[in-house]
């Protein structure tokens, strides 16, 4: 099962979901202050990030 990260436009806490807390978030909002979420406030968490820097730029 993947995770994705959600970062609350609203209150601006990140919390690692998974795809079934995603579905939840996206239909109730945050689950901390309840500001309604789309799918640009979801995001890969960083072990991905990381692996572009290491095969980027050479
Ligand atoms: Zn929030």
């Amino acid at each position: 099962m993947s995770t994705v990260e959600f970062t609350c436009s609203g209150c601006g806490q990140t919390i690692e979901v998974n795809d079934e807390m995603r579905e939840t978030i996206l239909s109730v909002g945050c689950p901390v202050c309840t500001t309604p979420a789309s799918d640009d406030d979801f995001a890969a968490p960083d072990e991905d990030d990381a692996a572009t820097l290491g095969a980027g730029d050479s």
